[in-house]
């Protein structure tokens, strides 16, 4: 399966010198829709996974295929102000601007094993975050998956100890 073929790339987005990566046109490509949930699939099948934590807000439509599936729960990690209950929360740097993430508190519970999903890793500050609110709760990390990963902005020097997955890395913002 050639993803890259169906990554929809749009320049300038959402600043100018970033190039955004849609994965939204996967989800068009039923083929490959199936491939990317396929391989997370078995990306996981022997590793002891009891819940999902998927990212606002492509992660949410791969985190309920891998929960669905396994049967395990699956949590949201939402941007700040949209959950209603108690939350813990954790602010972080992006590759343009900074930005919240929030789970409810509830909802991780401490000793699980969680994997974390989401479309696409840039600086890792995201996944650090999320990794983060995972070991406040006393909680592990069980894996991290992903569809796109752009190694030269270094995110394994913040992640790498997870063992991050992704589908197809980009070494450069180009198109
Ligand atoms: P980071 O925390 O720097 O790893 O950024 C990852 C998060 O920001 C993910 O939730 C992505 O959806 C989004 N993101 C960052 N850079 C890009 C990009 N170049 N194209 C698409 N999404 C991006």
């Amino acid at each position: 399966m050639d993803l890259d073929k169906v990554i929809r790339k749009v320049p300038d987005f959402p600043k100018p010198g970033i190039l955004f990566y849609d994965v939204t046109s996967i989800f068009l490509e039923p083929t490959a829709f199936k491939y990317v949930v396929d391989t997370m699939l078995e990306s996981y099948k022997d590793k002891q996974v009891d819940g999902v934590i998927s990212i606002e807000s492509r992660g949410f439509l791969l985190g309920s295929c891998f929960a669905y599936t396994n049967k395990v729960p699956l949590v949201l990690a939402r941007k700040k102000g949209k959950l209603p209950g108690k939350t813990i929360s954790q602010s972080y740097l992006l590759e343009y601007g900074s930005a919240t993430l929030e789970i409810h508190e509830a909802d991780l519970i401490p000793g699980k094993n969680w994997l974390i999903i989401d479309d696409l890793i840039a600086t890792g500050g995201t996944l650090e975050a999320v990794s983060s609110m995972i070991e406040t709760v006393g909680a592990n990390v069980a894996g991290i998956f992903s569809i796109i990963g752009l190694p030269f902005l270094n995110y394994k020097e913040k992640i790498g100890k997870y063992r991050p997955k992704t589908l197809i890395e980009y070494n450069s913002e180009e198109c």
